[in-house]
């Protein structure tokens, strides 16, 4: 089938280039020229493993090609994805321009049946007004349908989840549209769930929000570890043999961040809220997921006292292993708030440095984890690389000034780094010494 999707970033790429790679004709757009200057020259303008080679393979095989005109995507393709960013708007609704936009870039292109797909994360009822807003829009009379299909990949595994998803949810109003989507996923032979537009848009936010309330829960538990001794790890793990629970989204820590769960808690917090529903347990969340960073800090001031001028080891500034994103990661707020304390902050990460570099000052990043050990009073774990799962825990006692360890991702078993002289401060594990 020929396909396009607008909007060329991380979903609509990864997107792209497995539809192509299930043999389907693909066209990415995007409105920033420079990325697709960027993709026509073979360089992606995102670290997600495995999608340079899949993209290169289906740029080869003509199956995939990248532009800056909507009109050529919507001229060619029957199927358009939409997969523009939804970024929040400051009071916390989902900024939804971008969707608006290309619904009437593609209207005014449109000369033939077209199926227009949401893949974009929007509140419910966004189909309404993406329909509204084409048939205002649109020039003749050409016949179109709508549909959701919210997308459920995790940067780091993307390709991976976009192939072997738990599901396809979609969201249809007609029977051409549900054969047109259908067919498009038949390969992958996946679950389908097919519902109609406003549930399909639900059941993303509802998911979004059900995993980070689960996040959110297991560090509250964490708090009262801390004040007890118990162990968090021990009790999640007790808690996931429940099939009823499981194991997954039970890991204590710095909380949820990224480019997804924090705006997609605020959308779905400001519609419930226009449509007159006040969404207490996710608002309960939020402000876990808030605290938890303001505890890591308030443990990392307990243990050096004074901040001002002493050196700060950080590793890890991605919201998570494997991706270079660092859209709402805790390593920004957490480096910034020891700043403005007057820490000097040596940090590395294994590829999100260069974003990095764009939105911190002063900070000196550093070639390899021990090279951000060297003369700082202590180390603090916020992203959890396996690269720092295995140091050489001498070779770091050495580099820092005092053997202090705060793991804001309990990473390490805090016995084995307490055998070894160091001080370790985790997230609601139990100490050994
Ligand atoms: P992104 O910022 O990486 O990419 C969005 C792209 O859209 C950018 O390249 C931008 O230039 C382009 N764009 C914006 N407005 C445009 C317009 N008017 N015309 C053409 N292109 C335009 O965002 P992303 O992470 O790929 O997320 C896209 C959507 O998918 C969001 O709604 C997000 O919530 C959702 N989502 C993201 C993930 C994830 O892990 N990143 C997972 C599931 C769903």
């Amino acid at each position: 089938m020929n396909i396009s999707i607008i909007g060329s970033g991380y979903v609509g790429l990864v997107t792209g280039a497995c539809f192509a790679e299930l043999g389907n004709k693909v066209i990415c757009a995007d409105n920033d020229n420079k990325k697709i200057a960027l993709l026509k020259k073979g360089t992606i303008p995102i670290y997600e493993p495995g999608l340079e080679e899949l993209l290169a393979k289906n740029i080869k095989k003509k199956r995939l090609k990248f532009t800056f005109n909507i009109k050529e995507a919507v001229s060619d393709s029957k199927v358009i994805f939409i997969a523009v960013g939804t970024p929040s708007l400051e009071n916390g609704e989902a900024d939804l321009t971008g969707i608006e936009n290309v619904a009437r870039n593609i209207a005014i292109n449109m000369t033939q049946y077209r199926l227009i797909v949401e893949k974009s994360t929007v509140p419910v009822e966004t189909g309404e007004w993406v329909k509204r807003t084409i048939q205002i829009c649109i020039r003749s009379k050409v016949k179109f349908d709508v549909a959701s299909n919210p997308e459920f990949l995790r940067e780091g595994q993307a390709i991976n989840d976009f192939m072997h998803p738990d599901r396809i949810v979609i969201g249809v109003e007609s029977k051409k549209a549900k054969e047109l989507i259908v067919s498009l996923y038949k390969p992958l032979n996946a679950p389908l769930v097919i519902t109609d537009i406003k549930s399909a848009e639900l059941i993303k936010h509802a998911s979004n929000s059900f995993l980070a309330t689960k996040i959110s829960f297991i560090n509250a538990v964490s708090h009262i570890c801390d004040k007890v001794g118990a162990d968090i790890r021990e009790v999640a793990f007790g808690m996931g043999l429940d099939k009823r629970i499981g194991q997954a989204f039970l890991d204590a820590g710095l909380g949820y961040g990224g480019s997804c769960f924090p705006k997609d808690l605020d959308a779905f917090i400001k519609i419930s809220e226009k449509l007159g529903y006040s969404f207490e347990l996710l608002k309960a969340a939020k402000e876990i997921n808030r605290q938890q960073q303001a505890s890591f800090l308030n443990k990392t001031k307990d243990a050096l006292w004074i901040i001002k001028d002493k050196t700060i080891g950080i590793l890890g500034l991605s919201f998570k292993p494997n991706t270079d994103d660092i859209r709402n990661a805790p390593s920004i707020d957490i480096i910034k708030a020891l700043q403005e304390e007057g820490a000097n902050i040596r940090a590395y990460d294994p590829s999100a440095m260069p974003k990095a570099k764009e939105v911190l000052d002063k900070v000196i990043f550093c070639k390899d984890p021990y090279d951000a050990c060297r003369g700082s009073e202590c180390l603090l774990i916020i992203t959890e690389w396996d690269e720092f799962k295995e140091l050489d825990f001498l070779k770091v006692k050495k580099l820092l000034k005092r053997p202090l360890i705060i793991d804001g991702r309990n990473i390490y078993e805090p016995g084995d780094l307490e055998k070894l002289g160091f001080t370790y401060i985790s997230v609601g594990r139990r100490k050994h010494g």
